[in-house]
């Protein structure tokens, strides 16, 4: 039976006395069930999960036959409009710089705290404190297979994960408590009853619909999984590629390229998360000495972790995407799963 969206606004006022209205949907089926949010872009140049907030509105007023759902296209709406992860950024600076105006370590929020963090604190009020699962959408640079983050310690968040049909897991540890402000994963995965997963749909800054039928994929899987929409979640062929929260867990999988020497690197039109086997072509380096052509094979079968060369601060600025590589900067990895 459908059901038809409410429009509703998590209303912020910001420093200057000025309103941020972040819009959002909500879907009730009328029926007992978990309370699903789903939100996007906490970081403003993260807008792939955008797109899938948008159609798995279409999803649920169609086919919601139990709980709730609550969909943020725009959970950063400053920043989105600033064109930049954090409102706090100007150009090439790194995420790092976020001088606490990264949106996810500012979760609950702070009514008197800074801009993002009120912005924050009004999602926190109007949304995530009414839901028992979170699906958290992100993008990181294209240079990284697309993956589900999830918690390991969390029996909800691991089962989130694997219907989530997103190749590459990568597990994560229950982060520290700091006392400060936390990510909104680990808002919902330290409690019992509650549980989130992150994806990063690669890259940032573009809207692609492989990456947008992906995310729209593990959404509906997930409202699958609790039971909110009828049938089986559509799964990947071939296994998941993992990663554990720390190297010892996958050290001897992931096969690293880095380059021997300088020169430009030429990539064989491959993608992340593609499947390679051992001995095909990667793609080449053209060596400014003597202008020698030196190929790169994948050294074991397995999917592509990372593609093409990149250096720090890839995911803000153009020079650190150059194909022109040093001595020692990454060209590939393959992980075996
Ligand atoms: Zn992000």
């Amino acid at each position: 039976m459908p059901h038809e969206a409410t429009l509703d606004h998590a209303v912020a006022t910001l420093t200057d006395g000025t309103e941020v209205r972040t819009p959002f949907w909500r879907i009730d089926s009328g029926q007992e069930g978990e309370v699903l949010l789903v939100l996007a872009a906490q970081h403003g140049n993260e807008v792939q999960g955008c797109e899938v907030v948008r159609r798995f509105r279409e999803v649920c007023e169609q086919s919601l036959r139990a709980g709730e759902v609550f969909l943020v296209p725009f959970a950063n709406l400053p920043a989105l409009r600033h064109r930049r992860s954090h409102i706090s950024l100007g150009p090439e600076q790194p995420y790092g710089d976020d001088r606490g105006h990264n949106m996810n370590r500012t979760w609950p929020g702070d009514p008197e705290g800074n801009d993002t963090e009120r912005v924050t604190h009004s999602l926190h009020e109007a949304v995530a404190r009414h839901c028992s699962r979170c699906l958290d959408l992100h993008s990181w640079s294209r240079f990284t297979a697309s993956a589900t983050l999830a918690r390991g310690d969390n029996e909800l968040s691991v089962a989130m994960a694997e219907v989530a049909a997103i190749r590459f897991i990568q597990w994560r540890n229950r982060p520290d408590d700091t006392g400060q402000g936390t990510m909104i994963g680990a808002l919902f995965n330290n409690d019992p009853a509650r549980a989130a997963i992150t994806i990063e749909l690669a890259p940032q800054w573009v809207i692609r619909d492989k990456e947008v039928a992906a995310g729209l994929r593990a959404a509906t899987n997930l409202a699958k999984l609790f039971g909110m929409i009828d049938g089986e979640p559509e799964l990947l062929d071939g296994p998941y590629a993992e990663l554990g929260p720390d190297s010892d867990s996958h050290q001897d999988r992931l096969h690293e390229i880095k380059a021997p020497f300088s020169g430009l690197f030429v990539e064989a039109g491959l993608e992340t998360s593609d499947h390679v086997e051992e001995g095909q072509l990667l793609g080449h380096l053209i060596r400014v000495e003597g202008l020698e052509t030196v190929e790169f094979a994948a050294p074991a079968t397995g999917y592509l972790h990372q593609y093409g060369c990149f250096r720090p601060n890839c995911d803000v600025a153009l020079p650190s995407q150059h194909p022109y590589a040093d001595g020692g900067d990454a060209l590939a990895a393959v992980l075996e799963p």
